[in-house]
C-alpha cells in the first residue's frame, strides 16, 4: 500500500496541474456516479492527510480518494484518449489528465463526513498543522507495542510498513517496546525521523531512508535493497547482522534486534 509520501506527492502534482481550472470529471467505468456533480466545476485546491487525498472544488464539494492496496493513477496529456475501461475517475484539465483505477474509496464527501473522517486520523508528520503533543498523549496512554501502533492511522497518519521498520531502526527502538515506556526523547526522535523520511519520500518520489553518507552511490541510482536499512532485507545495512522478521499488526515487521535495543 502506498505510504503518506505518495499521497502528498499526488496532491502536489495534481494541484500544480489542475488547481484553478474548470475540470471535466467523469467515471468511464460508471462506478463513481457522483462524478457528474463535479463535472464543470473549478478545482480550488488539493490536499493530503495521511493516506487520504482530497480535492476541494468550488461550491464546497470535496472529492475523497483512498488508493488502498491496488489504486493507482495514470497521467496523460489532455484530452485523454485511450482511457482504460476500469477507470473509476477521470480528471481532465486543460493540459493534463489523471485517470484513477482500483481505489478503495472515490467518493463525494459532505462537510460533516469530511470532518468525521479527519477526526479519526492522527497527526500527519507531513502537515504543517500536525501537533506532536497529540501524538505524545496518545502514546503515553497505550501499553501496545510501538511497532503495532505505528500502523494505526488514528495515532499517526501516513506511516506504512516500510517507514515503520526504517524509523524504528534509525531511532534504535525495539518494535515490541510498549508505547507508554518510550522516553520523551525517543518519541521526539521517532517523530522527527518519520517527518524527515516522509519529506524525502515526497521529494525523491520513492522511499530512500538511508542517510546520504551511508549510501553507496548517487541518490538517483540507488537500488531498492540499498535504499533501506532493514525492510525486505536479510542483513541490516547498518551493522551487517541478521534481520528478524516479526509479525505486528498482521504485517511483517523487519527489525535488527542488535541495533534496536532502546
Ligand atoms: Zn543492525
Amino acid at each position: 500500500m502506498p505510504e503518506g509520501h505518495t499521497i502528498h506527492r499526488l496532491a502536489l502534482d495534481h494541484g500544480k496541474a489542475l488547481a484553478g481550472q474548470v475540470l471535466r470529471v467523469s467515471s468511464p467505468q460508471g462506478r463513481f456516479e457522483d462524478a457528474a456533480r463535479l463535472d464543470g466545476l473549478r478545482l480550488v485546491r488539493t490536499e493530503a492527510h495521511g493516506k487520504h487525498l482530497f480535492y476541494v472544488f468550488e461550491k464546497s464539494r470535496v472529492l475523497h480518494v483512498h488508493l488502498g492496496l491496488f489504486g493507482r493513477y495514470f497521467a496523460a496529456k489532455s484530452p485523454a484518449t485511450r482511457v482504460r475501461p476500469t477507470t473509476r475517475l477521470l480528471l481532465e484539465g486543460a493540459e493534463r489528465s489523471f485517470a484513477l483505477v482500483g481505489p478503495t474509496a472515490c467518493e463525494l464527501l459532505s462537510p460533516t463526513r469530511r470532518r468525521e473522517l479527519l477526526a479519526r486520523l492522527g497527526p500527519d508528520p507531513l502537515r504543517p498543522d500536525a501537533d506532536l503533543d497529540v501524538v505524545r498523549a496518545a502514546l503515553a496512554r497505550r501499553k501496545t507495542p510501538i511497532g503495532q501502533v505505528l500502523l494505526d492511522q488514528s495515532v499517526i497518519a501516513g506511516v506504512g510498513n516500510v517507514y515503520r521498520a526504517e524509523a524504528l531502526l534509525v531511532t534504535g527502538i525495539h518494535p515490541e517496546r510498549p508505547c507508554k515506556d518510550l522516553s520523551d526523547d525517543q518519541v521526539d526522535a521517532l517523530w522527527a525521523t518519520l517527518g524527515r523520511m516522509l519529506q524525502d519520500g515526497v521529494r525523491d518520489r520513492r522511499i530512500i531512508t538511508v542517510a546520504p553518507e551511508e549510501l553507496p552511490g548517487p541518490r538517483s541510482k540507488i537500488r531498492r535493497k540499498e535504499a533501506v536499512y532493514v525492510y525486505g532485507r536479510r542483513t541490516c545495512l547498518r551493522c551487517g547482522g541478521p534481520v528478524s522478521k516479526l509479525t505486528s499488526a498482521n504485517r511483517t515487521l523487519y527489525a535488527c534486534l542488535a541495533c534496536q535495543t532502546g
